[in-house]
């Protein structure tokens, strides 16, 4: 006979190892069980928050680039330089012309912006 380490009553224990009883055993095997699913509810709690405010930061760092295109890119200024840049007016030159794509290309990336 040995003395449960948990709940001190007395059992016959199945060798020098056993510290506590049978029912102190499973008690315990079920609290462990249930902490275990505890940290996984935890755990998953966590990770929709996490997937909750990656999209919201995503959603925030694509507002502020188009606030930032607003600031540096602003559609009406673009639209001052095309007529300025046209090639007509520089007769058909290659720099004309690069530009004006350039300036078609900001133009399409601020018309993404709503
Ligand atoms: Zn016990």
């Amino acid at each position: 006979m040995k003395k449960c380490q948990t709940c001190n009553d007395y059992f016959d224990e199945l060798g020098e190892w056993q510290k506590i009883c049978k029912p102190c055993f499973a008690k315990s095997k079920r609290a462990e069980k249930a902490r275990e699913q505890e940290l996984e509810n935890e755990k998953a709690g966590f990770l929709y928050t996490i997937g909750t405010l990656n999209r919201r930061i995503a959603e925030l760092e694509a507002e502020l680039l188009c606030l930032k295109k607003d600031n540096v890119f602003n559609p009406d200024l673009i639209k001052k330089i095309r007529v300025l840049a046209h090639p007509d007016k520089h007769n058909g030159s290659e720099l004309s012309h690069n530009v004006s794509k350039v300036l078609n290309a900001l133009t399409q990336k601020t018309n993404t912006c709503i």
